[in-house]
This record gives structure tokens, C-alpha cells and sequence, in this order.
């Protein structure tokens, strides 16, 4: 028989695919790791493991816990099923901008789902951050793995996508894409890369337009999951070679393309980080292997960025973006 002991042995060792089809003139080898294929359906489920394991470890979360986080989705989606297999409660604060279908997912393992504005300062009582602070201090036996700060994050990163890259690539990786969120991946894969190649391997991020890490002031922008308003302990600012700066229309519009030219269904950010991998792969030699990391699945964005009406309504679509059967017939 062949089987895993629990869904958790499940996390992890994502396979690598080529991009061949949104490649197109471009020389180098572009190679995508897709982690919507972790069971929660994204790369979180890497950290929210580390990140539990090592507060067990610690004694910081104690049987019976409550997991309480701030979260636009897919760390929340981790937390709860590893809380699920191991009987802890949740509570997640999440962004208004988040879409229903992500929350009503982290309902779905059992847990509770607090929503608070996005426009409003990160020092806002009402603001996400200060939500979950107030929950810690009220709800016995609370635990925040405060994803931005906790060292677990780049950590689960460093010890174990990285090494996959480097293995799965037999140590041919040249340039290592991402969005940067909590700076995590980024800085846990990007950290590891360096030393093993001897500072060879570039690291770049990608950034939505008006994101920090690009340089802006943390205005709003609508790709979910990536870009802040504030700088993350857990982002290293010496490591990345490079930022690209993405727009919303730019990171939509090659999500759309991911589904129709490659099938592969991934989310806003997943786009974002291939328009980052395409504008340095327009600069790198033929022998260079990219790899750009597709964080999460479409599956959380069917009402928005696979949506023609929403894609039209905030100006990303001209026209309604449906065919007319004249159209079609000629
Ligand atoms: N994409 C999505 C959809 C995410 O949820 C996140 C996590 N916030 C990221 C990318 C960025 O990853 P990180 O937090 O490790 O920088």
C-alpha cells in the first residue's frame, strides 16, 4: 500500500513546471514552482507547520490553544488545517479587500473569521493588525505565530524550499523570482540560494505598484497576498538583487493568460511574479534557469480577476469581455 500517515506528510516537495507558451522570444529556461499544490493550496502551508511546530517546541502554544493571526487567507487556510490535525481553535482577522470565497474557506476547517476595513493606518484600532493584538490579550490560551515577525517563516523556507530548488534544478538555478508579502519566501529561499551558490543565484522580487518594497507609499492596489504598507522583520532588505515593480493590470492580465496558454490556474500574485521573471528573463542568457514561485491557486479569485464584469468595473478589461455569437460566426 501507498499512503501518508496524515494530510500534513503532504506539505511540501511541490514539483517545478516549465513555462513554455507566456515564454514566448524569450531564450532561457523559465521554471515555475507550483505550490497550490500543497493540500491547504498554497505556499503557507510550509510556514504555518514550522510556525506551530517550533511553538510547541517552545511551550508558547499549549494543547487546547487558540491560534489567533492576522491573515489574508492562505496562511489562515495552513494554521487551520495543521490546528485541525493537532486540536487547536482559530481566529483570523482578515482585510475587508479579501474575497468571501477565501474566508468562507477558513470557516470551512472550523475557524473564526474576524473582518476589519483596509483603508485604514495599520495604527487604527480598527486596522487588522490592532484587531488581533486586542483577541490576544482577551482570549485565554492565545497564541499569535505573527507571520511577520516570526522566524519559523523564512526559516521553513530556508531549510526546505530552498533546498528543493537547488535539488530539483541539480544547482543550474541562476535567478529566483517572487512577490514579497511578509518577505518569507523571499528571504528564506533567497538566503539559502546565496550561500549554496556562492552568492551566484540572483534574487528579485516583485511588487505590486505602490507597495513599500518598490518604493511607494503603501497606497492601495488590489493583488492580494503581496506588497505592504509597513517593512516586515521577517524581510531581509540585503538580499534581493532586484525589485519589479508590477501593476495590477500587468499582474491580472498574465494571471488570465497563466489558465488560458499554460493551465495553469494560479492567483493574482502568481501573475505578478511571472511579469517579474519575464522582464528579467528579457535580460538573461540562454543557458540561465529562472524560477518564479506561484504561491496559491485561482480557485480564491473566480469572482474577481477571472470575472469580466470585475475585470471591467475597475478598468482592467475593455469592453464587457463576453463574445457575441456575431462575433464568433463573423
Ligand atoms: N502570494 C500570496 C497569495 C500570499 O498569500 C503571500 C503571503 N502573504 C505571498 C504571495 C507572499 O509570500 P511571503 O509572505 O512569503 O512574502
Amino acid at each position: 500500500m501507498q499512503y501518508y500517515e496524515s494530510v500534513l506528510d503532504l506539505i511540501g516537495n511541490t514539483p517545478l513546471v516549465r513555462l513554455n507558451a507566456v515564454t514566448e522570444g524569450v531564450a532561457a529556461t523559465v521554471l515555475a514552482k507550483v505550490e497550490y499544490l500543497n493540500p491547504g493550496g498554497s505556499i503557507k502551508d510550509r510556514i504555518a507547520q514550522r510556525m506551530i511546530d517550533e511553538a510547541e517546541a517552545s511551550g508558547a502554544l499549549r494543547p487546547g490553544g487558540t491560534i489567533v493571526e492576522p491573515t489574508s487567507g492562505n496562511t489562515g487556510v495552513g494554521l487551520a488545517m495543521v490546528a485541525q490535525q493537532r486540536g487547536y481553535k482559530c481566529v483570523f482577522v482578515c482585510p475587508d479587500k479579501v474575497s468571501e470565497d477565501k474566508r468562507n474557506v477558513l470557516k470551512a476547517y472550523g475557524a473564526e473569521v474576524v473582518v476589519c476595513p483596509t483603508a485604514v493606518d495599520p495604527e487604527d484600532p480598527r486596522s487588522y493588525y490592532k484587531v488581533s493584538d486586542r483577541l490576544i490579550h482577551e482570549i485565554d490560551g492565545a497564541w499569535k505565530p505573527d507571520q511577520y515577525s516570526n522566524p519559523a517563516n523564512p526559516a521553513s523556507h530556508y531549510h526546505q524550499t530552498g533546498p528543493e530548488l537547488w535539488k530539483q534544478t541539480d544547482g543550474k538555478i541562476t535567478h529566483l523570482v517572487a512577490g514579497v508579502g511578509t518577505g518569507g519566501t523571499i528571504t528564506g529561499i533567497g538566503k539559502y540560494l546565496k550561500e549554496v551558490s556562492g552568492g551566484k543565484v540572483q534574487v528579485v522580487g516583485a511588487d505590486p505598484e505602490g507597495s513599500v518594497y518598490s518604493g511607494g507609499t503603501g497606497r492601495p492596489y488590489l493583488v492580494e497576498g503581496v506588497g505592504e504598507d509597513f517593512w516586515p522583520e521577517n524581510y531581509d532588505r540585503t538580499l534581493a538583487d532586484r525589485i519589479v515593480e508590477v501593476t495590477d493590470a500587468e499582474s491580472f492580465a498574465m494571471t488570465r493568460r497563466l489558465a488560458r496558454e499554460e493551465g495553469l490556474l494560479v492567483g493574482g500574485s502568481a501573475g505578478m511574479a511571472v511579469v517579474g521573471a519575464l522582464a528579467v528573463a528579457r535580460d538573461a542568457a540562454p543557458d540561465d534557469v529562472i524560477v518564479v514561485i506561484l504561491p496559491d491557486g485561482g480557485r480564491g479569485y473566480l469572482s474577481k480577476i477571472f470575472n469580466d464584469e470585475w475585470m471591467t468595473e475597475f478598468g482592467f478589461m475593455g469592453g464587457s469581455g463576453e463574445t457575441t455569437v456575431g462575433e464568433v460566426l463573423g
